[in-house]
């Protein structure tokens, strides 16, 4: 991808996620503001197969699927802002469950993850939903993230 240039004016035909962050700008403040016509709620949606939210898209682009029934909160509480640093999926139980990562660590043994970061209370969490031995690595997730980010950035002429 290094080097190919974007064209913002043929969208025809581009992936979703081309579509989407063309019309993204970088705030000074970190917000990823998408600047597309936002729904009457005030959040940013797109067409893919059907219509989605646009922060929901960003999230599960970067961070992987948003776990069913899970909701897509705004940290920073700006509704067209997607930068998947900001957004976070949760629940109203989610507090609970987070507390209960502390005292069951160990994955049926397992002390790392399949590319050998360590399981330890920071970097691992729990998806509501899921079953009580299933762990996410917060690492792997952080270093997928960078990776896409740095795809699309490339794409579109962002700064690294
Ligand atoms: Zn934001
Ligand atoms: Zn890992």
């Amino acid at each position: 991808m290094g080097g190919m240039k974007f064209d913002w004016k043929n969208l025809r035909g581009a992936s979703p996620e081309r579509r989407l962050f063309s019309r993204v700008r970088i705030e000074p403040n970190g917000c990823w503001e998408w600047k597309g016509v936002p729904t009457c709620n005030g959040y940013g949606r797109i067409k893919v197969e059907k219509p989605v939210l646009v922060h929901r898209f960003s999230y599960e682009f970067f961070k992987g699927p948003i776990p069913e029934g899970l909701q897509i909160d705004h940290l920073c509480g700006n509704k067209i802002c997607v930068n998947p640093a900001h957004l976070e999926a949760v629940t109203q139980w989610e507090n609970m469950t987070r507390a209960g990562t502390q005292v069951s660590v160990v994955n049926g043994g397992k002390t790392h993850c399949k590319r050998g970061h360590e399981f330890t209370p920071e970097n691992i969490y729990r998806q509501p939903g899921k079953p009580a031995h299933w762990r996410i690595c917060r690492t792997c997730e952080r270093e997928r993230t960078q990776r896409r980010r740095k795809s699309v950035g490339e794409e579109l002429g962002w700064a690294a």
